[in-house]
């Protein structure tokens, strides 16, 4: 029989945090796509679509960058296709691989979902800029935990990204460079999800993760 988890430990308890903001971020997520007609799968589909440009994506990885089910994945495209939210193209390589793409009117819905107004927004409200600053840098080692160990699917992060070079500057402002748009930037502009971001081979990203962890 499996151990309980003991309701004290900080572990547990900080799940219980993170499960409580999770159910707030579901409520918004259902009021945005209520908004449009559609479902909170399908709006984020039209989300991460829209960040991946005219490439768009396969099924496969739709279904993985979102963590649900292939079939899941496949009947809310077939959904959003009947509606011309998007289309379907043969790959560049294998014209068999379809890769999903946003239409024009794809892309209106998403501006009628508005802006990530609600109770996250709200939750965020709480905290002041140098709180908000390490929350992200938080958020950012825990997802590159779970990419790292293969639970999830490589985020377009920027300490995941080619282009990145952590603290190449001595601007405490503005630490960072992106070689691809050669500019400097700060840790409150570091990016979770980049649709510019090239992903760099394993041993780079140890290398650029370590260069950034020890700033
Ligand atoms: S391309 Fe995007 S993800 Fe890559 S370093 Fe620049 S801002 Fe970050």
């Amino acid at each position: 029989m499996k151990t309980p988890q003991d309701p004290l430990s900080l572990d547990f308890r900080i799940g219980e945090g993170l499960s409580r903001l999770a159910m707030a971020h579901r409520v918004d997520d259902w009021d945005r796509a209520k908004a449009t007609g559609l479902n909170p799968t399908q709006l984020a589909i039209l989300g991460l679509l829209e960040r991946r440009g005219e490439t768009g994506l396969g099924v496969k990885e739709i279904a993985a960058q979102l963590g649900v089910s292939q079939p899941t994945a496949s009947d809310s495209i077939n959904a959003l296709e009947r509606k011309e939210y998007v289309a379907k193209h043969p790959g560049m390589i294998d014209k068999r691989a379809v890769r999903v793409v946003l239409t024009t009117d794809g892309l209106a819905v998403i501006g009628q979902a508005g802006q990530e107004n609600g109770l996250a927004t709200e939750a965020l409200a709480a905290l002041d800029a140098d709180e908000r600053e390490d929350l992200l840098l938080t958020l950012i080692k825990m997802i590159r935990h779970l990419q790292e160990t293969g639970a999830i699917p490589v985020q377009r992060m920027c300490v995941s990204c080619r282009y990145f070079a952590p603290f190449a500057h001595a601007d405490a402002a503005r630490p960072h460079h992106c070689k691809f748009v050669d500019a400097a930037f700060g840790q409150r502009e570091l990016r979770i999800d980049c649709r510019d971001h090239v992903e760099a081979d394993p041993s780079s990203r140890a290398a650029t993760w370590d260069a950034f962890q020890t700033g």
